[in-house]
């Protein structure tokens, strides 16, 4: 087949996958092609890697093992309930549905929580559907301090047709400036102010701004993506109750579950705009398997939340630390690095985020490139920092001295010049014997 003229993603690879396919004798072989690329990639990433992207969880063996489940080929549109479906033979997944909200409300000590997103994403979406009209003014963070396209013009609040302001940030201190916030917002009178980034490593004045943005009826709209794990299992800030409307976040970053959305709030009147904006207008099959492993690593949160979740962060910041002392500068470092699962180096003078993010992969050692604040929104794709999350080294068992060992791997790559295939076979030996996922169920606490 010839190549298109016009694709977004690499043609070179697009090219290789259809070489591949030309070569096969018989379309069983092209879905063995598919086959053995799985595989290849389960044990290399889920073997042989050291994973700390920020945004990845591994889910517990049960969650995993319900998202092949039977339930997962059912169809069930709309709200639980006999009448509210469009097809019949769903009271068994009204079952679970209901438990997974029931479950969810419990976690985020809530009145309200939905299943159904298959995003966070689609969970910004139903904010901005449900409670902007397009031409209103929001406020957001900028992408160098960690603001996410969701929130920006080129994301769902663009796509609504929203005027987006940038909330003022402290690059130092990396946290929203309060008194330039308390001079600008009533300039702007913001309808919604969406605060939680991707890169969060401090806790936001939420109750603050809340009080200030009361003042026009503004809200504030928390987008916990990353943090929704540390804030059910109280490791981080509880933002409902310091004013938030509404909570948005993802079940798959440090919440551990399958990845997809969950969006929670308190006041009844967000019902009816939020549960519309779902369905029927982001979602119809919501994946009735995804919706019982969230269940599942609902109750795991409830159970295991608050040991695994102060791990994390304990390990972000002896990872932080270690980094540090080894000669790799850390945003933070004066404030104690972290207080979430993250911890953002800046590596400019070792080549920049997309080399280093690069160079680590060659020793097994997965990390993404990230803008910093001194970089500007167009070097998105090479900006100036490097991202770093504690998530599945935590749920693999590893604890504050593991993390001096991967410091020392990385330090070595990047500021003792060692080529990362000479230290390639050290990282899968020290990986090796952590296998096991812990804080759940199948397999309890790591063992002490
Ligand atoms: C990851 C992220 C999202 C999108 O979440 P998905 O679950 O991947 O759709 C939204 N907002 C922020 C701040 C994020 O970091």
């Amino acid at each position: 087949m010839p190549q298109n003229e016009l694709e977004v993603h690499d043609p070179e690879i697009l090219a290789q996958a259809r070489a591949v396919l030309d070569a096969c004798q018989s379309v069983q072989e092209m879905q063995q092609a598919v086959l053995d690329a799985v595989s290849r990639n389960e044990e290399w990433r889920g073997q042989r890697c050291i994973n700390l992207l920020a945004p990845e969880a591994p889910t517990s063996p049960t969650a995993r093992a319900l998202l092949s489940s039977e339930v997962g080929i059912r169809a069930a549109e709309g709200h639980i309930g006999a009448v509210n479906r469009w097809f019949v033979g769903t009271k068994y997944i009204d079952e679970i549905e209901a438990l997974c909200i029931e479950l969810l409300k419990r976690v985020f000590r809530t009145r309200y929580a939905d299943h159904r997103l298959m995003g966070s994403m689609l969970g910004n979406m139903t904010v901005y559907a449900a409670l902007t009209q397009p031409g209103d003014i929001i406020m957001s963070a900028a992408q160098p301090f960690g603001g996410h396209s969701s929130n920006r013009l080129d994301g769902p609040a663009g796509v609504r047709g929203l005027k987006i302001v940038d909330i003022p940030f402290d690059p130092h201190e990396l946290e929203v400036d309060l008194d330039l916030f308390r001079k600008m917002a009533p300039l702007v009178q913001p309808k919604l102010v969406a605060l939680g980034l991707s890169m969060t490593l401090f806790p936001f004045p939420v109750q603050a701004m809340s009080d200030i943005v009361s003042e026009w009826g503004g809200h504030i709209f928390f987008d916990g993506a990353h943090q929704l794990g540390l804030i059910a299992a109280g490791q981080f800030q509880d933002p409902i109750r310091e004013g938030a409307w509404v909570l948005t976040g993802s079940a798959g970053k440090t919440f551990s579950g399958p990845q997809s959305g969950v969006i929670v709030w308190d006041d009844p009147q967000l019902t009816v705009p939020i549960t519309d904006a779902i369905f029927p207008v982001l979602v119809a099959t919501h994946q009735v398997n995804r919706v019982a492993a969230l269940a599942v690593s609902a109750a795991e949160m409830l159970a295991f939340g608050e040991i695994y979740m102060r791990q994390i962060v304990r390990n972000a910041q002896a990872l932080g630390d270690a980094l540090q002392q080894r000669g790799i500068p850390m945003l933070g470092a004066h404030k104690g690095y972290t207080r979430t699962q993250q911890v953002i180096a800046d590596v400019r003078q070792f080549g920049g985020g997309l080399e280093v993010a690069q160079r680590l992969a060659r020793a097994n050692i997965i990390a993404n490139k990230n803008l910093i604040p001194d970089d500007k929104p167009e070097n998105w794709d090479r900006p100036g920092g490097l991202r770093i999350g504690t998530i599945e080294v935590a749920r693999l068992g590893m604890g504050e001295e593991d993390m001096q060992t991967i410091a020392d791997f990385i330090a070595r790559i990047l500021v003792e010049n060692v080529a990362p295939e000479d230290i390639l076979e050290d990282v899968i030996e020290f990986r090796q014997p952590y296998q096991r996922l812990y804080y759940c169920f199948d397999n309890g606490l790591p063992p002490a």
